[in-house]
């Protein structure tokens, strides 16, 4: 397969690691993953336009402007001939002397890599539903920066699947914050309600993608925060993100349990993001 480094694509296993890059010393670098469809990044702009949003956040330095980006992402499509699949780009500080203290002016280091994805797993989940786990939500409080540091996120994963959870829904003292690697949409009469865009979630590209879509086809969107009882109570729950679109949630379970049926304001969502992903690949 073919990978990035810096503005490379060159063949995997030849990118030089340095154990004293940031991002293996302190996880200091942000990433983005974008999906492709029929062989053409979704919502590349979007994405980027988050990246260098994260990066601006943790003062990184861009190398490269997004045009170059974009044209990278789409020779790391076309080297590994993905039809259907993802593009990860991550961009940590660079390599110093290991210190806490980062200087501002550091050359970052861009690497990155396509994988092949089965549409078959996303349509499957998405026609039956997933189960999730609730679980408090131990992240800092810069969630809305695509950062490296993932361990809440990931151990938030890990505790779901041991409960036979394929995602895990957090709360932050009974309010409902996002997924380990999703963002959670309830439905009640017909209204829609997620978390609003703050520092306690990220702001997923397909979230803002759902709320648009909803608006546009007369759903209403709250963007407020939630508590549990609310998501208990609420009519149909959803989780959406890059890999897994829109996916209904069918079983909570945790320290609270309930199932839900998947509804007609999930279904109809799911039927206008394939239309925005079948505008996107006919451009
Ligand atoms: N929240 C978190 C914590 C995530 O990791 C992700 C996926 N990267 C999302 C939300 C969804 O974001 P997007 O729709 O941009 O994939």
């Amino acid at each position: 397969s073919y990978v990035l480094y810096h503005d490379q694509i060159i063949k995997n296993g030849s990118i030089p690691v340095d154990p004293e890059d940031r991002g293996y010393l302190f996880g200091d670098g942000i990433y983005e993953v974008v999906f492709v469809y029929d062989k053409k990044p979704f919502a590349f702009h979007e994405h980027f336009a988050r990246f260098e949003q994260s990066a601006e956040k943790l003062e990184l330095a861009m190398p490269y402007d997004l045009p170059t980006f974009k044209k990278l992402t789409e020779e790391l499509i076309s080297k590994n001939n993905i039809v259907n699949g993802m593009v990860y780009i991550q961009m940590t500080r660079g390599v110093a002397p290991r210190n806490h203290l980062y200087e501002r002016n550091m050359q970052s280091v861009v690497t990155g890599f396509a994988k092949s994805v089965s549409l078959d797993s996303i349509v499957a989940s998405q026609s039956s539903g997933i189960a999730t786990y609730l679980t408090e939500d131990i992240r800092w409080l810069r969630c809305d920066i695509k950062s490296l540091n993932l361990l809440g996120n990931v151990m938030a994963k890990r505790k779901a699947a041991d409960f036979d959870c394929q995602e895990a829904i957090q709360h932050r003292d009974g309010t409902v914050t996002e997924g380990s690697s999703s963002n959670v949409f309830i439905v009640k009469n017909g209204t829609l309600k997620t978390h609003p865009s703050t520092n306690l979630i990220l702001n997923g590209i397909t979230r803002q993608i759902v709320i648009k879509i909803a608006q546009e086809n007369d759903i209403a969107v709250i963007e407020e925060a939630f508590s549990v009882d609310e998501l208990l109570k609420a009519d149909e729950v959803f989780i959406t993100s890059t890999t897994m679109e829109v996916t209904p949630v069918t079983n909570l379970v945790g320290s609270e349990n309930q199932t839900y049926k998947i509804g007609p304001v999930t279904t109809k969502l799911q039927d206008y993001f394939k239309k925005q992903i079948k505008k996107n690949t006919s451009v």
